[in-house]
């Protein structure tokens, strides 16, 4: 099977390019040596330049999928003396929310819709909270939050800021000097369109200090920190992935670089949202991401037939929603190895489907 012609436009895993995929067909090879110690060293100067990481910052590499990495980070960053303020803006939001309570951390669970945050001076619930917790983006929706308001806000009420760039780094700009982010934590199959499974923490100094000692074995950073210093993990990392994400940074400047990507992803956004103007669907959002577009019909139809309709009659994979939105919206997503030829592919098959010529 499953789905190796198929178009794809899901939002994690993604579509990713030929060399990457050479990569992963290659003999899986030993790792407790010089030569993978560079590979990592080489992939953690290179995600530190990617978000403009302060001086002093650290990688952390697990192999485990991103949740672990918001988990992990919540764990080791936040006790029972915190107060955390997090942006539940959706599925991924509210993830966030429970990882806190699961892990007994004193949490404000701050319900948001329609608002980038621009303005979460205002919006933000009072109370004397320590850290804040946001999605950058909530893939759930599709829809970016203002990274520079919501870090002048942390600065100014001195909380330990906290994000999950999972579903932007690469297609949209973060900046961690610039938004005063003290950590971010990205993972392998969105933007950085490798496989799943490999998640990587970037932390500042000031989240650096805030490390405690943890109750867990596999998620204790600091432990991740000392091996790091020679290049290694503790444990067995997910080492194909690791040589994948060399090659994709590599991939990455030598095509120009993070700016590059940025304005490739944005111009791919655009024209996909330029040339479905004519069908029967409306932008779910006004703060869409260069990452992904979200749609919901106009016309009555059901967001869901139109996924399964693309994907039985043109073997194109776009995202369904579930729950209450099962209906109302699907996910289109822009990252990964994008073009706005294979963009063509979508947009055609979505004017076959409602018998709209294009123009
Ligand atoms: C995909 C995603 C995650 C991680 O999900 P996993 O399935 O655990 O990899 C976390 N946050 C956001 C915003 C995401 O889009």
């Amino acid at each position: 099977m499953i789905y190796e012609d198929y178009a794809i436009f899901t939002p994690g895993p993604v579509k990713m390019s030929d060399e990457i995929l050479q990569v992963g067909a290659q003999q899986t090879p030993y790792f407790r040596n010089q030569q993978f110690s560079d590979i990592t060293f080489s992939c953690e100067k290179d995600l530190l330049e990617m978000v403009n990481a302060p001086e002093g910052s650290k990688v952390i590499f697990l192999t485990a999928s991103g949740t672990a990495g918001l988990e992990a980070t919540v764990m080791n960053l936040l006790n029972q003396e915190d107060n955390a303020l997090v942006v539940n803006g959706g599925g991924f939001g509210a993830r966030f929310v429970n990882i806190c309570a699961t892990h007994g951390i004193p949490h404000s669970n701050f319900k948001v819709k329609n608002t980038d945050l621009s303005d979460i001076e205002t919006l933000a619930p009072k109370g004397n909270f320590n850290s804040l917790i946001v999605n950058a983006h909530e893939t759930s929706v599709g829809h970016l939050y203002d990274l520079d308001a919501m870090g002048d806000y942390a600065l100014k009420n001195d909380m330990l800021y906290i994000v999950d760039a999972i579903s932007m780094l690469v297609t949209d700009p973060l900046d961690m000097q610039k938004s005063n982010i003290d950590l971010v934590i990205a993972s392998s199959q969105k933007g950085l369109a490798l496989p799943p499974g490999l998640t990587m923490v970037i932390l500042a100094p000031k989240a650096l200090e805030k490390l405690h000692d943890i109750n867990s074995l596999y998620f204790n950073f600091k432990d991740y920190l000392k091996n790091g210093e020679r290049g290694q993990t503790p444990y067995t990392p997910a080492v194909t992935i690791m040589l994948q994400l060399k090659a994709r940074l590599d991939q990455i400047n030598r095509r120009g670089g993070i700016e590059q990507s940025i304005a490739k992803a944005k111009e791919v956004a655009r024209y996909f949202r330029n040339s479905i103007k004519a069908l029967p669907l409306k932008e779910y959002t006004a703060y869409m991401p260069n990452a992904m577009t979200t749609l919901s019909p106009t016309d009555g139809k059901s967001a869901m037939d139109i996924v399964n309709a693309l994907e039985s009659d043109y073997k194109v994979m776009v995202c369904p929603n579930g729950g209450a939105e099962r209906d109302i919206v699907f996910r289109v997503s822009h990252m990964g190895e994008m073009t706005k030829h294979y963009t063509d592919i979508l947009i055609n098959a979505l004017h076959d489907y409602y018998g709209v010529a294009r123009n």
